[in-house]
Formats: structure tokens, C-alpha cells, sequence
């Protein structure tokens, strides 16, 4: 009898693991191509300083809209881009597109104020070591200027090949490109790598925010954070400001940039093109 619960378990077990590599191996086959395609975009998500309320920049989100499944959360195909190597292809794509559109908005609105556009950078983008080169080409071919280029980068991307990975960094910052450690505070030794890892900035992950005003621990941790990057020289963003409350407690303790729903959802460029106007 058990045996024959087990081995049904087993059957039943490989047949659920069968139907998880399946779903994974049909949307690689469908992101395949997905940009050309004209399913894959970018929203972008304004960026404010919090001193005195201005826009400073934008962070640009990939967005996949699935013929026949709808909208697919980034967390889900950016994994399966990331597992496959198509990121590899995606990335530029995506890059070239931001710098792109930053340049547009700037040549409709000459007077608004130069905003900088974040890019998110996966750990495989990092490893192949091609990152300097399409990062020099795009800045070139599309006019935008070097610094108001910035890429984040997670510390998962940086951890176990930091040599490897701050010679990488070291390049791109000395060609004036900025680096922010995004979800800062989420990995290991976050403390001990920016002694390692050359970066200009640090996101404050949002799940530290999210309870800023409830748990004195996370407040803690965050005026913590705020102090110890700023005594390095390094800008402070926090991501996730969902309340105003949150926004004036990150001002009072000094935090330098923000970004969330309270201060705006990411939306379309042309959207984006309309907040400068
Ligand atoms: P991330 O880089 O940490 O991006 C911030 C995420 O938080 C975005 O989710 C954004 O929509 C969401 N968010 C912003 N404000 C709030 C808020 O106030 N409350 C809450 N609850 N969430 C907020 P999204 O767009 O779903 O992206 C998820 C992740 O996918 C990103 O996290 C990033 O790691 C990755 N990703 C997105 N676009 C790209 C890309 O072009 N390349 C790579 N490699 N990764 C990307
Ligand atoms: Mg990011
Ligand atoms: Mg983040
Ligand atoms: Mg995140």
C-alpha cells in the first residue's frame, strides 16, 4: 500500500515538476523576440529629492504584456530572462531605450532641470563582462551624458566576485556613470561590501520603509544607513514611500532621494514627458 502511495506521490511530484520546467521553457520561446514584437516597454517612476520636492530623475521598469496572458510581473519573466541568457539581449535594449527617452524629454522641455535615468543592471549583465563596451556604445550613439546615467545593481550581483565585479564598477564610475546598490539592506554584509565595491548610491529596500513609522528597529536601521553612507560620501534613496509620513521622517533623518506610490506609480514616457511639462 505505501508503496504505491509513494510511488503515485512520485509520479505526482515529477508530472507538477514537468508542468514548472514547461511553463518556464514556453516563456523563454515567447520573450524570444517579445521586444521587437512591441510587447515589452518601459515605465518609468519619478525620483524626488527630498529637501526641497524637486524631480531629479527616473527609474526605468520593464514591462512584458503577454499576448495572450496580459501584463507578467518583472519578478517573474526577468528570472526566466536571467536563467536563459536572454537578458543578455534585453539588457542593451532596455538600456538604449532609457537613454533614449531621457534625451526626448529633454529636447521638449530645454529649461526643465537634466534628470538622471536609473537602469537596472541583472547579475548576468555584470558577469559576461560586455557591460563597459554597451554602456560606452549607447552613451555615445545616443547622446546622453555619462553622468546621468545610473545602474543599479543588487548586492547578489556583486556578492562571491567582488574583485571581478569593482574592477567592472571602477571602469564604469571613472567613465562618470553612476552605480547604486539597489535593495540595500536585503543581502548579507551590505555594511562590508561598500568598502569594497565602488558605488555612488544605495536604495534603501522598500520593505524597510514599509514599517519606518511602526517599528523602531527599522527606523533605526534606516537613520543607521542614512548616516553611515553619507560618512562615505554615498547618496541615500529610499524606495517604497507609500504615506506622507514616511517621506517627512526619511527628510527629517536626512535621506537624500525618494521614490514610491505616494510620490508617483511609474507610468508611461509619455506620461513621464507630461510631468516635466
Ligand atoms: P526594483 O529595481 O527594486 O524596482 C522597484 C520595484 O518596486 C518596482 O517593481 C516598482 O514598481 C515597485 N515599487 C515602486 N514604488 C513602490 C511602492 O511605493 N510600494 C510598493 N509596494 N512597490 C513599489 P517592478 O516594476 O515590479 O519591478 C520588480 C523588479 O524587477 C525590480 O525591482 C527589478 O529588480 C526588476 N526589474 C525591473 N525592470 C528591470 C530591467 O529592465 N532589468 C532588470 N535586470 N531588472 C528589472
Ligand atoms: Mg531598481
Ligand atoms: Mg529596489
Ligand atoms: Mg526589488
Amino acid at each position: 500500500q505505501a508503496k504505491v502511495a509513494g510511488k503515485n506521490c512520485h509520479r505526482f511530484y515529477s508530472r507538477a515538476m514537468d508542468q514548472a520546467v514547461e511553463r518556464r521553457v514556453r516563456m523563454e520561446q515567447d520573450l524570444r523576440g517579445a521586444w521587437e514584437r512591441g510587447e515589452l516597454s518601459l515605465a518609468y517612476q519619478p525620483v524626488y529629492s527630498l529637501n526641497d520636492n524637486q524631480l531629479r530623475g527616473a527609474e526605468a521598469l520593464l514591462r512584458w504584456q503577454h499576448p495572450e496572458h496580459g501584463a507578467i510581473a518583472p519578478s517573474v519573466f526577468i528570472d526566466v530572462a536571467e536563467q536563459s541568457g536572454l537578458i543578455e539581449t534585453i539588457g542593451p535594449q532596455v538600456l538604449r531605450a532609457a537613454c533614449e527617452d531621457t534625451m526626448r524629454w529633454q529636447q521638449a522641455h530645454p529649461k526643465s532641470n537634466k534628470l538622471f535615468v536609473s537602469v537596472n543592471v541583472s547579475p548576468r549583465q555584470l558577469r559576461s563582462g560586455d557591460l563597459p563596451r554597451v554602456v560606452a556604445t549607447t552613451l555615445k550613439e545616443t547622446g546622453l551624458e555619462a553622468e546621468r546615467l545610473h545602474l543599479e545593481l543588487t548586492e547578489t550581483a556583486v556578492i562571491g566576485d567582488e574583485i571581478h565585479a569593482s574592477g567592472l564598477l571602477s571602469r564604469l564610475r571613472a567613465s562618470g556613470v553612476k552605480i547604486w546598490l539597489d535593495d540595500f539592506g536585503t543581502g548579507f554584509s551590505g555594511l562590508s561590501h561598500l568598502r569594497r565595491v565602488p558605488v555612488d548610491g544605495v536604495k534603501i529596500d522598500r520593505s524597510f520603509i514599509a514599517d519606518v513609522l511602526r517599528d523602531p528597529d527599522d527606523l533605526a536601521l534606516t537613520t543607521a544607513i542614512i548616516a553611515m553612507a553619507h560618512s562615505l560620501g554615498i547618496t541615500v534613496v529610499a524606495e517604497g514611500v507609500e504615506k506622507e509620513g514616511q517621506f517627512d521622517i526619511l527628510r527629517e533623518r536626512g535621506c537624500d532621494l525618494a521614490q514610491g506610490y505616494w510620490l508617483g506609480y511609474p507610468m508611461n514616457a509619455h506620461e513621464f514627458a507630461q510631468l516635466l511639462a
